[in-house]
This record gives structure tokens, sequence and C-alpha cells, in this order.
């Protein structure tokens, strides 16, 4: 049946070839003189490899290689130079050789999904027509700031990684400037509020969020102040707004947090002797660069006095179809602001 396939595609020089569930443990050579191929579907099959006379097929624009048994991209790949979209989907591949993303230059659709990646070359930022990449279900815990130079990138999925913080992806989120996808399923401590704050500044566009079953979290970041057009937050465990009563002891603060907060006052004066002089310190830089602001003085402190929430409206507050309530995660500095009257932040309790 599937000689067939084949003898047909070649004696009436077809376009595309469709070898999808033909039980393959290799591609067979004469696959390669189908000259004018531009479709080639070898998904759902048992291949391992791919043989380097492929390389024949110059006007092979797409290929669909999932669900197979590949542990590595094949080599031949790099010499596809007219490959738009590419599927390697449900393999067992561990990297991604930097020399194949050289040759695929036109690339505008790449799926990894579900394989072993534990790192992404910086090479796939040169891959610069790419629209959308979904490296779902992988081992990244890094992903190249290089993929800001990928401008018309609109989706982009990293869910189910092993990426715990939000800066590799902010500082080229702020780049592009269409519709962007960002699935954070399962993504750990993004509360470093300056990429946050990052993010809320450089965010002109309608942009996607997805964020599905943030586990370690009860609440979630400021989404409510983003441009957003669509929003999921499937399986969040969420805090419930029951509110009870409790009472917040006064809490004397250390001499490195009444420094901290002093200097961090400090720096945000143009004329301030400390903020010149602080690009100097670039180990006290860093060490700032995890402070925060009080959700209801403005001030900005070290160490967080109290985490607690307060709740979104998306109907009331964000103009969208539900009518659902969100808790919101906000920080206040001291015993001071969360007992000034006049705003609802809750203190979150744990039973
Ligand atoms: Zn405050």
């Amino acid at each position: 049946e599937m000689t067939e396939s084949v003898l047909t595609a070649l004696y009436g020089n077809a376009t595309s070839l469709n070898l999808t569930c033909k039980k393959l443990k290799a591609v067979p050579t004469c696959v390669s003189t189908i000259a004018n191929l531009s479709v080639l579907l070898l998904n759902n099959n048992s291949i391992g490899g791919l043989p380097a006379k492929l390389r024949a097929l110059r006007h092979l624009a797409e290929l669909n290689l999932g669900n197979n048994a590949l542990n590595e991209v094949p080599a031949v790949l790099g010499h596809l130079e007219s490959l738009k979209k590419l599927y390697l989907f449900s393999n067992q591949i561990t990297a991604v050789p930097p020399d194949v993303m050289g040759g695929l230059s036109r690339l505008r659709h790449l799926s990894v999904l579900d394989n072993k990646l534990e790192e992404v070359p910086v090479e796939l930022g040169h891959l610069t027509e790419l629209t959308e990449i979904n490296l779902t279900c992988n081992n990244l815990s890094w992903l190249p700031p290089q993929l800001y130079q990928c401008k018309d990138l609109t989706k982009l999925h990293v869910a189910r990684n092993k990426l715990t913080r939000l800066p590799e992806v902010v500082q080229w989120v702020s780049y592009i400037t269409k519709t962007l996808t960002l699935h954070f399923r399962e993504l750990g401590h993004w509360q470093n509020s300056k990429s946050w704050t990052w993010l809320e500044t450089s965010c002109e566009t309608n942009m996607e969020l997805q964020l599905h079953c943030m586990t370690r979290d009860n609440y979630s970041v400021q989404f409510h102040l983003l441009p957003l057009r669509k929003l999921y937050y499937e399986g969040n465990r969420f805090v419930r707004c029951e509110p009870m009563s409790s009472v917040q002891d006064v809490e004397v603060l250390t001499l490195k947090e009444l420094a901290a907060r002093f200097v961090l006052q400090e720096d945000r004066k143009q004329s301030s002797l400390v903020h010149m002089m602080l690009p100097h310190y670039p180990t006290l830089t860093a060490l700032l660069d995890n402070c925060s602001c009080c959700a209801f003085c403005q001030k900005p402190f070290l160490g967080t006095w109290l985490e607690c929430v307060h709740f979104i409206n998306l109907k009331k507050d964000m103009k969208m179809k539900s009518s659902r309530t969100i808790p919101v995660r906000a920080l206040l500095c001291s015993h001071k602001c969360f007992n000034m009257a006049g705003y609802s932040y809750y203190g979150v309790a744990t039973r």
C-alpha cells in the first residue's frame, strides 16, 4: 500500500505525499526523487532518522514528522531551504543542532511539542520569518533572548516546561507588536515585580494570556493592568473571597530593610546622589532588583511585609464577558498601610 502511494506520486509528478500511519521504520529513498514535492506527511510511524538524499527535495515546504521515534533533529533538514512548516511533535528529541537551524531561514511554523529538549539554540532567533513556535511539554528551563529578533512571532507556546522566571520572555515580549500567546501553565515564581512592571509598561499589543494551573500560587499577578484580548485561567486553585477578621502585629523592620527602603526611595529621584551612584555598585543593584512597590502607598520596599489579594471582577473591571471574580496579588509595605481605611486588600488565610 505504501509502495503504491510512492509510485503514484512518483509517476504522477505529485506535489504532496501522505505516508501517515504506514508503520514505517525508515523513509523509502525513492521519495527523494519526487522532485516537485512540497508537502510530505510522515507522521504516526516509527521513523528514527531521515536519509541524506532527502536534501534533493528543493521545493519541500511542509514536513510532518510528528509521532515518530526521532532522538535528534535529522541533519538533512538543514538543507531543506524551502521549508515553511516543520512538525516534530511527540518524538524523543533531546537537542536541536544549531547548524540545522541555519538552513531553515524560511521557516514560519515550528512544532517541537512533547519532546525532551533541555535547550533551544540561540540560532532559533535567526529564523526571522517564524510566526509560531510550539515548545510545550519539554524540559526547558531557559529561552534564548535572541528570539526577540523573530519580529513576526505571534504565537509562542512554552507551557509545561521548567521555566520559573518571567524575565527570559519579558525582555522580548516588548519588541513584538502583534498578538502573542503565552501559555504559562505551571510557571513557578513569576512574581519578580520588576519584570512584571516591564510587561505592564511595554505590552502595547492586544495579547492573549494563558494562566493555567499555577499550582504554587493561590492568586494571580496583576494581569488586569495588561491590554488583554483573551484571558485563560483554568485549573487554578485560587483563594475564595470569604472575609474573616484577623489581627496583624506591628513588626520592627531590620536595619537592612530600612536602609534598602531609603536607597530605593532616593533612587526614584533623578537628582539624588544615591540615584547617580547606584550603577557603580552592581551587587547592591542586583539585590535591589527584587524590590516591590506597596499597593497602597506606592513606596518601594525590599522585604514584603504582607502578601495580600484584591478581587477583580472580569465583567466590571475588565469589560470581559465572564462575571467571575479573580484574586490578584497585592503587596503591602507596612502595618500602617494594612490598617488604612478605604481599600479592599485582604490578607490570605491558610487552613
Ligand atoms: Zn505602603
